[in-house]
């Protein structure tokens, strides 16, 4: 994973060639972890609606769980998690793959009517602009579900205690302990989501349970069992490592110019704005600021455009 320096953009933790899917879903002992996000998925995710946004869709993992929806857009910064996506959910009208960056979204204002963002904000360095960038997107009333890693946790807070750790669980900045892998603290996100124009209605605390010793003694259906009988706990107080959180659109500028039939309305050039783009062959373009944008296999590629 490397950073993406591009322009005056805050960096991008990128997954391209990466093998996580694999080595972290599926090889990695989280099945637990998977089977406690499903439970809190379902709990916060409206049954059903027509069009969905997923950020940091990744391979796919998450995209069979939002069956009630007419369509979904997968957005990932990375073309190989998508390609893996694709190979997963199949070439199908109900899915649209796009690559491209959080912080300047190829879509029109005001498009969907749900969005997804589970376990990605935890790579964002300017959280609050990927927020106000995933409100714009949605209509007013929409639901956005999303994910984030709480530093405020009962094991940071343990070690924070027993001085095996320097930064301070309960200070509101996000803590980097990786680079570009982000601890938040609840209220700090909560705030964020005011300040964007959203309202917070619903918080599960999730993935109380990961721990190894805990993880190798119990099957994960028990654990995570157990995590949902505790995750609406997270209304009151959140200690779990992942919270959960539905939260509710406010705010809408402007009407989405977008026909739900026509995929090419979804799109506005990333660059200058402008909309509808034009499509030619395995390319979309901007007829304003002239430039261009490859489709490979189904994979809408806006992360580098070229001049036409
Ligand atoms: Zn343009």
């Amino acid at each position: 994973m490397t950073p993406n320096n591009n322009r005056s953009l805050p960096p991008v933790c990128i997954y391209e060639g990466s093998d996580y899917q694999d080595t972290f879903w599926r090889g990695g002992g989280r099945a637990y972890e998977d089977a406690a996000e499903a439970i809190a998925l379902k709990r916060l995710l409206p049954p059903g609606g027509r069009l969905l946004l997923e950020l940091g869709a990744g391979a796919g993992r998450n995209t069979p769980r939002y069956h009630g929806f007419e369509r979904i857009v997968l957005v990932d910064f990375s073309t190989t998690q998508l390609q893996q996506a694709q190979e997963h959910l199949g070439v199908s009208d109900r899915y649209v793959y796009v690559a491209a960056d959080i912080y300047r979204l190829p879509l029109v204002d005001s498009l969907f009517d749900s969005a997804t963002m589970i376990r990605t904000l935890h790579h964002m360095a300017d959280a609050p602009a990927a927020l106000g960038e995933v409100q714009r997107v949605l209509q007013k009333d929409a639901a956005f579900v999303l994910e984030f890693a709480n530093k405020q946790n009962l094991k940071a807070i343990l070690r924070y205690l027993l001085r095996r750790q320097e930064w301070n669980p309960f200070s509101p900045q996000p803590v980097e302990f990786t680079r570009l892998n982000f601890d938040f603290h609840p209220r700090t996100v909560f705030n964020w989501l005011e300040e964007a124009g959203f309202l917070v209605e619903k918080k599960r605390t999730v993935s109380h349970f990961r721990l190894n010793v805990l993880k190798r003694l119990i099957p994960a259906r028990i654990l995570a069992w157990l995590d949902g009988v505790l995750q609406p706990t997270g209304a009151l107080w959140q200690l779990s490592p992942s919270v959960f959180l539905r939260a509710r659109n406010l705010r809408q500028e402007r009407k989405s110019t977008a026909k739900f039939d026509e995929v090419l309305s979804y799109f506005k050039c990333p660059e200058c704005g402008h909309t509808p783009l034009n499509s030619g062959k395995n390319r979309l373009s901007c007829s304003k600021c002239k430039r261009g944008w490859p489709v490979t296999n189904g994979i809408h590629d806006f992360r580098v455009g070229s001049q036409a």
